[in-house]
């Protein structure tokens, strides 16, 4: 309560009290607002002198937007990275490493990386935001302790890279958030350096400049973190299968260490992978166990972190008995790709309105050929991740069709709302879904969030009406309650494992036959029992998979097995280029169905947008008013009518 508040005053503030006889004050919200805002400057400036401050009227602007960082600075500065997993970090580490670079990596932020950020950062933002801002803080605080330096010694030694964007979110601000909060907490001058996430590969800062955003320097980037992505996944997948406890981790270590040293030596990747491989390759698994697979979506940082950000979810869900099916790094890259695409195709018709170099002020040929070089950054984005994949021994993982999660998405979400996940969450929980891809969907929206506040809220309900088959889960992290967001998360995989042991024991009495049969098998060849085979798609559960695949082979002799084995690969290869005929078959027919130069009506087919019908069945209940939740609530309401 404010000193000195006279009885008047807090009479004008006072709200109706219910069966009071006499009639308060008129309210008057504006004159309210005034009085409050006039006190609470007084009382900023009593405080100021009560604590000797100097009077402060001026707002805080950013000076930092172009922190220097020079290249004679470079041998005695660190840079440091911090904001993925702690595999993506380590690889980014070493790969700037091998750039010349001296790196030191921030640990994973917890619940006291949140307290500094909502100490010095401002009131308001999401989550996410105050878990970064504060981890740095907290780590430049940690390493005056520990070197006994002095923060103006802090801010000389140490450079922070991160990545930046223009927004459309809060994503937009982190930088001056960042340089806001460090310059509260005793580090002001301290250098964020961006690099831009929309900006390609040419950011170049200049000759004299301490950090080449070169083309070197992307690549080395994004072959770390293609990287990690496959080292996560892998983890991810063998884990909930492992039969010694650990195991995984004790592998997963030995061959990041492999892949580390490839990056920081500058030695040849490929190898360094195979040789992950060997380590991966030797953990023991029991795959008829049918663990509950849960695909994790939502807001990027929320559902990556591994740490109190989102109540360590990874390893709570394994804890559970789950498989997590994460979102990789990768898949934002391309939807990075996706969104210059779907930009550049709406702009170039904006003729004579927009300046940028994809528009058609710009010569055609050139909007032409940056159109083809996203695709190609598509396609050998997508070229490099599975070489990756299949030298670490990680097949069978399917990158997201863009296009197909933007228009299965786009009736629901529209594909111009940009920020955080844009559509993405919306389409991928439909595909989940759709193809029968996870027994539960787990989105994980930030407390603040604005992008997912919509999604989640709003959108997804009403696709879970119109999905009554679907589990699904949102959580939101904000930092405390972790209790009461892990027992929901608890009931629904609950839910989640009594479906996948429903579909592994119908699995198994409708292929005819026993899980003692199935181990067996696996006993007798081990290749199908190995952590790095990957079987088609046969449920929503890893062990299904394995289980449709083998169960043919089940009591047969091993060269009926070699026959099987032969006619199922090749059911697979027709099935593909079937696949690939139709496309081709149904361009022709586009191409013939026009007139005009071939180039014209060429182009015409690329670029006319996909009108695929909403897989979302139409639900009458769906659209209903939502009904009222709480008696109690429409009582009140009803009174004050
Ligand atoms: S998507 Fe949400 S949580 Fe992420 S930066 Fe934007 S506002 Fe923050």
């Amino acid at each position: 309560m404010i000193a000195n508040e006279t009885t008047e005053k807090r009479a004008t503030r006072s709200l109706p009290i219910l069966h009071e006889t006499t009639a308060p004050a008129a309210f008057n919200p504006s004159s309210e607002l005034a009085d409050l805002e006039a006190e609470l400057k007084q009382f900023e400036r009593d405080e100021h002198k009560r604590l000797g401050l100097p009077a402060q009227d001026r707002h805080w602007r950013d000076a930092m937007i172009d922190p220097q960082f020079t290249k004679s600075e470079r041998a005695n500065t660190t840079l440091l990275v911090s904001g993925l997993t702690a595999a993506h970090d380590h690889l980014v580490k070493s790969a700037l490493r091998g750039l010349g670079y001296n790196v030191e990596v921030i640990d994973v932020p917890d619940n006291d990386a949140l307290r500094y950020g909502k100490e010095f950062g401002n009131r308001g933002q999401c989550n996410p935001t105050y878990f970064t801002v504060g981890n740095l803080v907290k780590h430049l605080t940690d390493r005056c302790r520990d070197e006994a330096i002095t923060p103006a010694e802090a801010v000389k030694k140490y450079v922070f890279l991160t990545a930046g964007a223009c927004g459309p979110c809060r994503f937009g601000m982190y930088a001056t958030e960042y340089r806001k909060a460090l310059r509260d907490s005793g580090f002001d001058g301290f250098r964020v350096m961006l690099f831009q996430q929309q900006g390609g590969l040419a950011q170049a800062t200049g000759q004299e400049s301490g950090l080449e955003f070169t083309p070197k320097f992307f690549i080395g980037l994004l072959l770390a973190l293609m990287a990690g992505d496959v080292m996560n996944g892998m983890g991810y997948r063998i884990r909930p299968f492992e039969v010694e406890p650990g195991s995984t981790d004790r592998a997963l270590a030995r061959a990041r260490e492999h892949v580390q040293n490839a990056l920081a030596n500058r030695k040849f990747l490929p190898f360094a992978l195979w040789r992950a491989r060997k380590e991966l390759a030797s953990i023991k698994c029991d795959f008829t166990r049918p663990a509950p697979r849960v695909s994790i979506i939502g807001e990027f940082w929320a559902m990556t972190t591994e740490g109190d950000g989102n109540y360590k979810l990874q390893r709570f869900l394994e804890q559970e008995g789950a498989e997590c099916d994460v979102q990789l790094v990768t898949n934002w890259i391309l939807y990075n790709v996706w969104e210059a695409r779907y930009d550049a195709r709406a702009r170039a018709y904006l003729r004579g309105q927009d300046q940028a170099k994809a528009s058609l002020t710009a010569k055609a040929e050139r909007v032409e050929l940056h159109r083809a070089t996203l695709v190609a950054a598509d396609i050998a984005l997508r070229l490099v991740f599975q070489s990756f994949a299949r030298l670490t021994g990680f097949p069978g993982y399917h990158l997201p069709d863009m296009d197909e999660i933007a228009s299965v998405a786009h009736e629901h979400y529209d594909n111009r709302l940009r920020g955080g996940e844009g559509h993405m969450e919306v389409g991928k929980f439909i595909l989940n879904v759709l193809r029968n891809k996870s027994h539960m969907t787990l989105s994980v929206k930030p407390f603040g969030c604005m992008p997912s506040s919509g999604i989640s809220d709003g959108v997804q309900s009403l696709i879970t009406a119109r999905f009554p088959q679907s589990l699904f889960c949102a959580i939101e992290t904000s930092g405390d309650g972790k209790v009461n967001v892990q027992s929901r998360v608890q009931m629904s995989v609950f839910k989640a494992r009594q479906k996948a042991q429903t579909e592994y024991q119908e699995t198994l009495d409708r292929l005819g036959v026993t899980r003692e049969q199935v181990q067996a098998f696996f006993a007798a060849h081990p290749r199908y029992a190995s952590p790095l085979h990957r079987s088609p798609h046969g449920g929503a559960g890893t062990a299904v998979d394995r289980l449709v695949e083998v169960a043919p082979m089940i009591g047969k002799s091993p060269l009926q097995v070699r026959a099987i084995e032969a006619r199922l690969h090749g059911e697979r290869v027709v099935h593909s280029a079937r696949g690939l005929l139709q496309k081709a078959v149904r361009g022709a027919k586009d191409l013939r169905a026009q007139s005009g130069p071939l180039v014209t009506r060429l182009k015409s087919v690329l670029n006319r947008p996909a009108a695929a019908p909403s897989p979302v069945p139409p639900s009458p209940e769906a659209d209903k008013p939502a009904p009222v939740r709480s008696a109690k609530l429409s009582v009140v309401h009803a009174e004050h009518l």
